[in-house]
């Protein structure tokens, strides 16, 4: 028999009712005779009320984490197991398994933790035997025994996690918009439904902000090579539901110069004014910043014009920004800077395409559309596949709908 992974999101879960049209096309999977795993995310809505729950108990200081990720799992528990009391009420076997159950084990980098290890022949054995797993997403355990979260929306890389582990054919995700757009369909009514994108360009959309996957579950999916589907939840059984394959570049048919657009609001940019014009000042910036673990995203030195100081820019996630300020700042005399200023007000929006490898001219579309609408660009990063630009974040929605229509996009 085959081996199957269908993952439902928080909204497909968000109610007993999704979870009962849920159940039916696990009930209608299992019939067709595939050896079926579920992974759950908690209810929508119902992380976001433990993260608050947690903060309000004074979570955030490090000597916590670990008691809110016990927090933060119960979510997943909860949804585990009234989808198996469901599942059993259609007639199938079914029961739930925990992350620490089904061996799913991790570091110990609590609120962040990566899965150090999966053993998927508990989970491969009752499956097989004509039971039904419902596994709990975004959850796994150290090996000394501590519960671990993997991150906001890591069940996608549980799912993905347990089908490299099953050894599954396919690894279904279930959410709900039916696939992956050129754009969030949420703020450009346009976008259109993507049939197969490559992994590599997935990774890109997904980092850049694209939620509807998480970012490592893309990456291991394209490590394990596990066939990816995103579909959803909400078509009725029985109609089409065709959704986004993801796959490796050389089973695109049509290379597309531009795929997708992606935006995320959760960068800040830092100035750091009155820099020394000397080599190795640079240096000491990223060293500081280094040794604090901080990730540094988009990077822009001005340099010194006559007799002025250099100043320099330079982004971090949103969450950072604090941390960042205070490493700087602490290593004020090595570096010597004037000012150090944050600038929570700005969007990272980006276009990514794997036709950019062989193509000319897509900064030069990309800067004009964005010019036509006035909005400036404050830095600009990268890559094979994407250009990212930074502007100020009330143009974010007049940006990404600029760029879908000058790329060609819009449906
Ligand atoms: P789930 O709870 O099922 O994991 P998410 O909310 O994490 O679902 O992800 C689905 C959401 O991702 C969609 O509702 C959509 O607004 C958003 N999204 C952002 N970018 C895209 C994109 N390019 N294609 C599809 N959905 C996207
Ligand atoms: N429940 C977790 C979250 O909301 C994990 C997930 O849904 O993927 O982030
Ligand atoms: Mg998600």
């Amino acid at each position: 028999m085959a081996r199957l992974v269908m993952k439902f999101g928080g909204t497909s879960v968000g109610t007993l009712d999704r979870m009962r049209a849920a159940a039916a096309r696990v009930k209608a999977e299992a019939d067709a005779g595939e050896s079926v795993a579920v992974v759950v995310s908690a209810m929508a809505g119902e992380t976001n009320r433990l993260v608050d729950l947690a903060a309000e108990a004074g979570a955030g200081a490090p000597e916590t984490r670990d008691e809110t990720d016990v927090l933060l799992a119960t979510g997943e528990q909860a949804s585990a197991a009234l989808f198996a009391m469901i599942l059993r009420g259609t007639g199938l076997k079914a029961r739930s398994w925990q992350g620490w159950q089904a061996g799913v084990q991790t570091t110990g980098a609590h609120g962040k933790a990566r899965i150090s290890d999966f053993d998927g022949a508990a989970l491969g054995a009752a499956i097989d035997s004509g039971e039904v797993a419902v596994l709990t997403g975004f959850q796994g355990m150290t090996e000394d025994g501590r519960v671990t979260t993997l991150g906001r929306g890591g069940s996608d890389l549980s799912a993905v996690a347990a089908a490299a582990a099953l050894k599954a054919g396919r690894c279904d995700i279930y959410t709900d918009v039916d696939g992956v757009y050129t754009t969030d369909p949420r703020i450009v009514k346009s976008a259109h439904r993507i049939d197969r994108i490559s992994f590599e360009e997935m990774l890109e959309l997904a980092s850049l902000g694209a939620k509807v996957l998480h970012t490592r579950s893309v990456e291991l999916a394209a490590a394990k090579r596990v066939p990816l589907r995103v579909l959803s939840s909400f078509v009725e059984l029985g109609n089409p539901n065709p959704g986004t394959l993801l796959c490796p570049e050389d089973q695109i048919m049509e290379e597309r110069i531009v795929t997708g657009v992606a935006y995320t609001r959760d960068e800040a940019k830092i100035t750091l004014l009155g820099l020394p014009e000397v080599p190795g000042t640079a240096a000491k910036v990223f060293a500081c910043l280094a040794e604090a673990d901080i990730n540094v995203d988009m990077i822009v030195q001005s340099p010194a014009r006559g007799g002025e100081h250099a100043n320099m820019v330079f982004t971090v996630s949103m969450g950072e920004v604090e941390r960042a300020k205070a490493a700087i700042i602490a290593a004020k005399e090595i570096i010597s800077f004037k000012d150090i200023v944050a600038d929570e007000d700005v969007s990272k929006v980006s276009v990514i395409g794997l036709g950019m490898r062989s193509h000319s001219g897509v900064a030069h579309t990309m800067f004009s559309a964005l010019a036509s609408k006035g909005i400036s660009i404050e830095a600009v990063s990268t890559s094979e596949i994407k250009i990212s630009v930074l502007i100020r974040s009330e143009y974010t929605e007049l940006a990404v709908r600029a760029l879908h229509t000058a790329f060609g996009l819009d449906a």
